[in-house]
């Protein structure tokens, strides 16, 4: 049998050969998986992939064990009159969860619609878009603890979910994600406050429409912003937003606001600048070819898209050049959103 690859793992397609794939499936099974790693090998910790739709993987691969969540499954138990605790596996993808909820009138995660990768993998960067994240409705997740060697229940406030932030993203290799459980509510959605999503529905900024309508036009403004992953188009190779938007401070934003940069304040109350205003400010517009295999999709300058023969190292590359562009030209210091697995080198880069 072929030797498998982090390639076929992950939306980019990039990435070498995996040592050791594992597959969960069963919940049942994991005791099991648990033995089949062994021990924990500080040199190649276990790498856990969902849907790799957020990840750059080494073009050297992965000298260890890479787990990959396929766990299904949805339980629901009745909290309160309006609360409802929505267990899911981590392997569940979170573009089904969300569409299961709409489809029972949950409120909660209707704002998440289309957004790729398992729903363990969500709480990773406390996944958002649209005015909501994960952190709004997390009650508490249960995950393998591989320094522990035992399973835990976290708590949301022990997750510690930033703005596309966790203690699961602060800790590599330390957590297995293995469910998730959100507090959903037997109502209208949470007043709509993002205005291209109100202009969407057309109603105004606060109003609070039923959510498989919040749902569908999440998913209608998603699919013309170029926000959907669509394996059978042009820009299929891609990981979303290659950058967060940064934090600023308020003179900053004041400047930066001056000239016409979106600036929000996040769920922290950290004013942040957007990432893909400040790379068309600097020259880079859709379309822009930024290396050898590498360009900003044709729709969004901020989702970089892979064609060809690129390689991860290459599309890193990109990541550093473009930050770098910016940061010369703004003072503004860009992150990288996708995260970094496999051999990259003893230790992992910091991009
Ligand atoms: C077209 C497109 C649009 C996107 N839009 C958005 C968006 O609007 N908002 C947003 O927040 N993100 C967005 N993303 C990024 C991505 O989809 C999310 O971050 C998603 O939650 C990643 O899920 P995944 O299963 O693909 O994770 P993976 O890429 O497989 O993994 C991502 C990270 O999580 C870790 N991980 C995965 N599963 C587990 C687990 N069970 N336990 C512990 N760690 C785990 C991995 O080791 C890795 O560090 C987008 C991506 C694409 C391609």
């Amino acid at each position: 049998m072929a030797q498998p690859t982090l390639a076929s793992l992950t939306t980019l397609r990039l990435g070498g050969p995996v040592e050791r794939l594992l597959t969960i499936s069963d919940p049942v099974a994991w005791p099991e998986a648990v033995r089949a790693v062994g021990q924990r090998d500080e040199a190649a910790p276990v790498v856990v992939l969902g849907h790799g739709s957020n990840v750059i993987a080494a073009d050297a691969g992965h000298p260890g064990t890479v787990l990959v969540m396929n766990t299904r499954g949805i339980t629901a138990t009745r909290v309160d009159q309006e609360t409802v605790a929505v267990t899911v596996q981590g392997g569940h993808p979170l573009t089904d969860l969300v569409a299961w909820a709409a489809a029972e009138h949950l409120a909660g995660i209707e704002c998440l619609a289309g957004i790729p990768g398992a729903t363990g993998a969500a709480p990773v960067q406390n996944a958002g878009a649209y005015g909501q994240q994960v952190s709004d409705t997390l009650d508490h997740v249960t995950a393998w603890d591989w320094e522990m060697g035992r399973l835990r229940t976290l708590p949301a406030e022990a997750c510690r979910l930033r703005y596309r932030d966790s203690r699961f993203k602060a800790e590599p290799g330390r957590w297995t994600v293995l469910t998730a459980t959100f507090h959903l509510t037997h109502a209208q959605a949470a007043p709509v406050v993002y205005q291209p999503l109100a202009d969407e529905l057309g109603v105004r900024v606060g109003a609070r429409p039923p959510v498989a309508e919040v749902a569908a036009a999440v998913l209608a403004n998603r699919h013309r912003r170029g926000l959907l992953l669509d394996r059978h188009c042009p820009d299929a190779r891609q990981v979303g937003s290659v950058f967060l938007n940064p934090p600023v401070s308020a003179s900053q934003a004041v400047c930066w606001s001056a000239v016409g940069c979106p600036v929000h304040t996040d769920s922290d109350g950290q004013l942040r600048a957007s990432a893909g205003w400040l790379l068309e400010h600097v020259g880079c517009l859709p379309g822009h070819q930024v290396a050898e295999g590498v360009r900003c999709s044709d729709r969004r300058t901020l989702t970089l898209t892979v064609h060809g023969e690129a390689t991860a190292a290459g599309f890193r590359d990109a990541l550093t050049a473009l930050g770098e562009r910016v940061r010369e030209e703004t003072g503004v210091v860009l992150r990288p959103e996708p995260v970094a697995v496999g051999a990259w080198s003893t230790v992992q880069p910091r991009l």
